[in-house]
């Protein structure tokens, strides 16, 4: 989706229609939408999720769609801490049929379509990446295709876990979880070693896991070119 669409989107808002939320593992949920059926987007994709039932400040947040484009919602999931922002108070507070907007979708994070790809995701970086599965399953597209997920969370506590073993488990994909960036650092080195120039690399996580992932590939030969950031900013 190019950057004028991307703009065209943005400042259109959709009404999405509140379904159910339930918790992941601790402290992260899942907010389920209704979908239209003439909303869709790109696995990789975002929008900004807007609080519309009480006065908050910020009033919008952009979350990544958790959701494949073929899942008949919109999904998203996201950390909610002991002490709660307003904006994520406002989001549990949320009942069956209750609103919210959405603006978008925007966004080039997208797996290419030929060259091997590595998916790197730190903690709540996994969003992106559960869509682009999800999609891939549903394609089943992934038999020509080379894609490994590492999947980095220090606290062991790995949002999905059943549904990536599953999708690993009916695709050609490989999911490796990681506690540590030492291990994931040498995760990362078998693969490039192999993939230095033919490879693409998705990063997606907090800012500074995402810069020295992305340090550390440049360090090793691989081109800015072929690595793609998604930085969830606001951790
Ligand atoms: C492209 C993109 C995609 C993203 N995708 C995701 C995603 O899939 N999932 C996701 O979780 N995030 C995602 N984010 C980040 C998201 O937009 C939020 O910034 C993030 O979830 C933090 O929101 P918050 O409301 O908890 O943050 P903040 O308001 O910054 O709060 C951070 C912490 O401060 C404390 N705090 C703040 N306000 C109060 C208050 N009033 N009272 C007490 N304590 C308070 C709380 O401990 C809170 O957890 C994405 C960001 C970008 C840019």
């Amino acid at each position: 989706m190019g950057f004028f669409q991307d703009m065209k989107s943005v400042f259109v808002k959709k009404e999405l229609v509140f379904l159910e939320s339930f918790k992941e593992t601790e402290g992260v949920y899942s907010f389920l939408f209704e979908k239209e059926k003439d909303l869709t987007w790109k696995a990789g994709q975002h929008g900004l999720f807007t609080i519309t039932h009480k006065k908050v400040k910020p009033s919008t947040k952009p979350f990544s769609i958790s959701s494949a484009p073929t899942e008949d919602v919109i999904r998203i999931t996201t950390k909610i801490s002991d002490q709660p922002s307003d904006f994520k108070k406002a989001l549990l507070e949320l009942e069956k049929g209750m609103n919210m907007t959405m603006s978008g979708p925007v966004g080039s994070f997208q797996i290419s379509d030929n060259s091997p790809s590595l998916l790197i995701a730190g903690g709540i970086g996994i969003t992106p990446f559960r869509s682009m599965l999800k999609q891939l399953e549903a394609d089943r597209s992934t038999e020509a295709k080379q894609i490994k997920l590492l999947y980095m969370d220090s606290e062991n506590l790995f949002v999905y876990k059943d549904e990536l073993d599953e999708m690993a488990n009916n695709t050609s994909v490989t999911v490796t979880y990681l506690d540590s960036r030492e291990h994931l650092f040498e995760e990362i080195n078998k693969f490039t070693t192999i993939h230095t120039t033919n490879g693409t690399f998705l990063i997606a996580g907090p800012k500074s896991m995402v810069e020295s992932v992305s340090g550390f590939l440049k360090n090793n030969g691989v081109s800015k070119k072929n690595i793609k950031r998604d930085v969830l900013d606001g951790y």
